[in-house]
C-alpha cells in the first residue's frame, strides 16, 4: 500500500520513518509531491490539528495518510508551550529559540516537571481514523544537554532515566519517546486493519 506521512519537518519524518519500517507501506512525503500547501495548525488539541492534516491532505493526494502532532506540556507553565510548542518564541522562530523561551520561563521554578504528548493519525478516504496516543512524563532541565535529536530534546530529561532525550540516538529515543509509543501503538492497530478482511 502506498501511504503519505504528512510532516515536511525531516527530523520527525526520520524518526517517523523508522518506527513505520515494519509495516508493508510504501512511504511519500509532502516533498514527492509539487504544490502541495502547508496546512495550518489552528486547531487547539493536538488530535484536531493531527486529524485535520491527515484529512486534508488525504483528499489532496489520495493516499491513506499517517500525521502526527506533539506538544510539550510544562505544569509550572500552566501547560504552555502545549498545542503552540512549534511557535511558542513567535513565528519563524528556531528550535533554539523556543528552548531559551522556555529556560528563561522556568528561571527559579522549583517545580519542574513537564509531558511530551504525541497523537498519531492513519486516515483512509470513507473509513474511521485510526488515532493512537503517546505520553511521556520527564522534567525541564536548568539548561540544555546532548547534540542529538531536535526541538525541546536538550532540555527534557524523561521520569526514571538520567538522559534528555538529546543525549540518546534516535533508535534509542524512539524506543522510550512520545512519538516513539504512539507510533507503535499506531503500527499495531494499522497491521490489525490491513489483515481485516473487509478492508483488502
Ligand atoms: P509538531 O507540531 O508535531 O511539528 O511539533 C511542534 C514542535 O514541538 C516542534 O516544532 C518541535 O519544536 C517540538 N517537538 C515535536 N516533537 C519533538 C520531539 O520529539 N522532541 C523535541 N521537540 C519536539
Amino acid at each position: 500500500m502506498d501511504i503519505l506521512v504528512s510532516s515536511r519537518n525531516r527530523d520527525k519524518l526520520r524518526e517517523i520513518k523508522a518506527l513505520i519500517a515494519p509495516l508493508p507501506l510504501k512511504v511519500h512525503t509532502p516533498y514527492d509531491f509539487e504544490d502541495l500547501p502547508e496546512v495550518e495548525e489552528d486547531r487547539d488539541t493536538l488530535v484536531g490539528n493531527a486529524l485535520k492534516k491527515a484529512r486534508v491532505l488525504s483528499e489532496l493526494t489520495g493516499l491513506p495518510t499517517i500525521a502526527d502532532d506533539t506538544g510539550l506540556f510544562i505544569d509550572a507553565l500552566n501547560g504552555d508551550p502545549g498545542v503552540y510548542s512549534s511557535r511558542y518564541a513567535g513565528d519563524s522562530c528556531s528550535y533554539e529559540d523556543n528552548r531559551q523561551k522556555v529556560l528563561l520561563e522556568m528561571s527559579g521554578k522549583i517545580n519542574r516537571s513537564a509531558r511530551f504528548i504525541t497523537v498519531a493519525v492513519f486516515y483512509l478516504p470513507g473509513k474511521d481514523p485510526l488515532v493512537s496516543e503517546g505520553i511521556v512524563e520527564g522534567s525541564i532541565t536548568e539548561e540544555g544537554r546532548g547534540d542529538k535529536g531536535f526541538g525541546y530534546d536538550p532540555i527534557f530529561q524523561i521520569s526514571g532515566s538520567a538522559k534528555t532525550y538529546a543525549e540518546m540516538d534516535d533508535q534509542e529515543k524512539n524506543l522510550v519517546s512520545h512519538r516513539g509509543l504512539a507510533l507503535s501503538n499506531l503500527v499495531a492497530k494499522i497491521e490489525k486493519f490491513l489483515q481485516d478482511k473487509d478492508n483488502q
